[in-house]
């Protein structure tokens, strides 16, 4: 039988094609999936089995599909898989978070940081392979811009770390775009991979435990904006000027921050959401007073939070975070000029489980002689 007959390649060519080329159905969504069991001749709610199957009931194997015909299951395990992606290392922290080097399909590696708290858990998801955004202080920039991942790599994310730590499906996650790449250029796969996440049939988070965290690229902001179900905004500030930002990040040329602001003031913020501006602290270049006052300034009468981040350092990158007491004086002038302004301590320190360190150490032993590393 053709295997894709019936398929509406036009809405969906892009991930058939992926299908094909892998046979993976993970990263499918519920019109994908219908079309998708069309194209074996059975009916549509084949596949909504299939995608409550994948999401909801976490199957792994077509076996566990006792829910479809046996014919089915059997085309399906012949040619088909539900593959999340391989853990290839997971280190432990003293602190409980657990950073995870994932192998994706092509032998690329991600990572993907797993922080329980006392009642949630956080995970910290990649976007891209590598970055091509260049940010000076950010490990993830030195291995450069690879490729973008795909809904499916995304969402195997969560269900890998899920399935590692045996999270049962009520348990409460917030999921964070801060790990490897910038999701904003990838948008279209991102904003995918978040609707299969939120939905109460597919993974299940709740929609405003989802964060995506930009560099700032303003058009896509705006497109965002424009999205009925949308995750929640964080804008990586990290400076107090035009010129230190385009110091610290390359791509404030392109989108300088009086207009990334301009955009900010627009955003169409929901009753019960404000926008988050990280800063990573960086000794002597964004951390003085003078640098808290003008952060004051820019985000004056924002509906805003800031979240302080202590910068996670490494041999790689000559950047340090300012002593602790300085991370408080500049907490404590956004506070004095009514900016909610939080310190986010740096988890998973004693694995360097900052954004791109894990993978750069991959990079580094696998160029090693194997008895060296
Ligand atoms: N590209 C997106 C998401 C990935 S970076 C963005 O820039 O927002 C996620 C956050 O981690 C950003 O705020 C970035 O400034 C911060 N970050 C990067 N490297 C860091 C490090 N070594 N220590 C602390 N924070 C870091």
């Amino acid at each position: 039988m053709p295997l894709y007959r019936g398929v509406n390649m036009e809405r969906n060519g892009h991930e058939m094609d992926s299908v094909k080329q892998s046979g993976n159905l993970l990263g499918l969504n519920l019109a994908e999936l219908e079309d998708f069991a069309v194209s074996y001749g059975q009916p549509r709610y084949r596949g909504r089995q299939l995608y409550h199957g994948i999401y909801a009931r976490r199957v792994r194997d077509f076996g566990g599909f006792t829910d479809l015909n046996r014919e089915f299951r059997e085309s399906l395990s012949s040619l088909h898989q539900i593959t999340y992606p391989e853990v290839q290392r997971e280190f432990r922290s003293h602190d409980g978070s657990v950073r995870y080097l994932f192998r994706v399909g092509d032998g690329n590696s991600i990572e993907t940081v797993s922080m329980p708290e006392e009642n949630r858990t956080t995970l910290c998801l990649s976007s891209q392979v590598g970055c091509a955004l260049d940010c000076r202080f950010c490990f993830t920039a030195l291995l450069g811009g690879k490729r973008n991942l795909t809904a499916g790599e995304m969402i195997g994310q969560v269900l890998a770390v899920a399935a590692a730590e045996s999270l049962a499906r009520t348990a409460r996650l917030n999921l964070v775009f801060m790990g490897m790449g910038e999701p904003l250029l990838n948008l279209p796969q991102v904003l995918k991979a978040v609707k299969i996440l939120a939905d109460s049939k597919g993974v299940g988070v709740a929609l405003r435990r989802i964060t995506v965290s930009t560099v700032g690229i303003t058009p896509r902001i705006e497109e965002l904006a424009r999205e009925p179900r949308r995750p929640k905004l964080a804008l990586s500030l990290n400076a107090s000027s035009e010129e230190q930002r385009s110091a610290l990040m390359p791509i404030n040329k392109k989108y300088p921050l009086a207009e990334l602001l301009r955009v900010c003031r627009a955003y169409p913020l929901r009753p019960w959401e404000r926008l988050t501006f990280e800063y990573v602290l960086l000794e002597g270049c964004n951390d003085s007073d003078a640098d808290a006052r003008r952060v004051a300034d820019l985000l004056r009468g924002l509906r805003a939070k800031v979240n302080l981040i202590p910068y996670n350092s490494g041999p790689e990158l000559p950047y340090r975070s300012p002593p602790f007491e300085r991370v408080l004086a500049f907490q404590q002038i956004l506070t004095d000029h009514r900016i909610p302004a939080f310190i986010r301590l740096s988890r998973g320190q004693d694995i360097r489980a900052a954004c791109g360190q894990l993978s750069l150490e991959g990079l580094r032993q696998s160029a090693l002689p194997a008895s060296a590393s």
